[in-house]
């Protein structure tokens, strides 16, 4: 678990961080995103206290960190791994010596540095890859690798700082699938930075957004994605390109409670052709929650459309081309 309580950071004059509040729970993936320069990459590096905080408290599974130095801090930050943007190898040891460093500098016997550099490379994927050094990998090979290292002392908590920056689509999705994993599984809490909207859609369980050093906007991502339309919300679901609206009018679904899974059908009898053209649905227990962006026949009286939707428990609004400018905006600025 991490709580991070009126977090503070100035570098000389400039406050960077300012007055974060953050928790994350046990086992659940919380996500940063935010602007480049936001401030995103600090609040990383002061959770792991690679930076001191100027004022505020940061708590990791119990243990306030700000009040350790020397020593002390040194074995709290053990529970803390963490993975960047290039995994950072070094480029003279394999994959499996690189894993093994941690805990060399632990001290742990050869025997158990073995069987543990095996466990991390096997959970990560790249056990046949044991002897390669890191220029014989690819990039999302290397950042698995970085994730054993990250893991090889056995953290609750893992700190991802842009760790699927600048991979390609299947690289991007194994790390993601093992981030979730390592929640799944371990129990792992995981803080992954990102400037990526997808990453968040992929395995969030919570979101803040980070703006000049503030948080503007959390929640968990379900609650966000059903509020009203503000930017985060917007974010999470991009607008479609011109060229699949083809003609039709832009609405934005949003359930707000339990609907009949066949809804879409059913209004599509009464509206007409329902073009999905974006979509964000999450499943929790029995409710689904979710907001889609739709084109209806532009024909479609306004009032109808809303009213014909309701009676399945969705609320209709249309989207403005304001909206939709905003949308982008925050969606490439993110
Ligand atoms: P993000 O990760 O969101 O792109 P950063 O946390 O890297 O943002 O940076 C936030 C702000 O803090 C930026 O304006 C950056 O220039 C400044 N900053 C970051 N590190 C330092 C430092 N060591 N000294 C002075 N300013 C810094």
């Amino acid at each position: 678990m991490i709580e991070i309580s009126g977090l503070t950071k100035d570098y000389a004059a400039t406050r960077v961080l300012d007055d974060i509040d953050l928790t994350v729970d046990a086992g659940r993936i919380a996500a940063v995103v935010g602007p480049s320069g936001a401030g995103k990459s600090t609040l990383a590096r002061c959770v792991n206290l690679l930076e001191r905080p100027t004022s505020g408290s940061v708590v990791v599974s119990g243990q306030e960190l700000t009040a350790l130095s020397g020593k002390r801090l040194r074995h709290a930050r053990q529970q803390i791994g963490t993975v960047f943007q290039s995994a950072n190898l070094l480029r003279r040891l394999t994959a499996a010596q690189n894993v093994a460093l941690p805990m060399r500098h632990q001290g742990l016997p050869d025997a158990e540095v073995r069987r543990r550099v095996g466990d991390l490379l096997e959970r990560v994927g790249m056990l046949h890859r044991a002897n390669h050094y890191p220029s014989q990998l690819s990039g999302g090979q290397r950042q698995r690798v970085g994730i054993a290292r990250g893991l090889a002392l056995q953290p609750s908590v893992l700190l991802s700082d842009e760790a699927t920056s600048g991979l390609d689509p299947d690289a991007t999705r194994a790390i993601l699938d093992l981030l979730r994993e390592l929640r799944d599984d371990l129990g792992v809490t995981i803080l992954v930075i990102t400037h990526e909207m997808d990453v968040v859609r992929g395995i969030a369980d919570q979101v803040a957004q980070l703006d000049h050093g503030r948080i503007v906007e959390e929640g968990a991502v379900a609650d966000v994605v059903r509020r009203s339309d503000s930017p985060l919300s917007r974010a999470l679901l991009p607008m479609p390109p011109a060229s699949a609206v083809d003609g039709r009018r832009l609405w934005t679904l949003r359930y707000r409670d339990a609907v009949s899974p066949v809804w879409l059908s059913r209004a599509a009898q009464d509206l007409g052709e329902v073009a999905v053209l974006a979509a964000l649905v999450e499943d929790s227990g029995a409710a689904s929650v979710g907001r889609l962006t739709v084109g209806l026949d532009p024909r479609l009286e306004e009032r109808r459309v809303v009213e014909v939707l309701a009676t399945y428990g969705v609320a209709a609004e249309p989207v403005t081309a304001l909206h939709a400018v905003a949308g982008d905006r925050t969606e490439s600025a993110a």
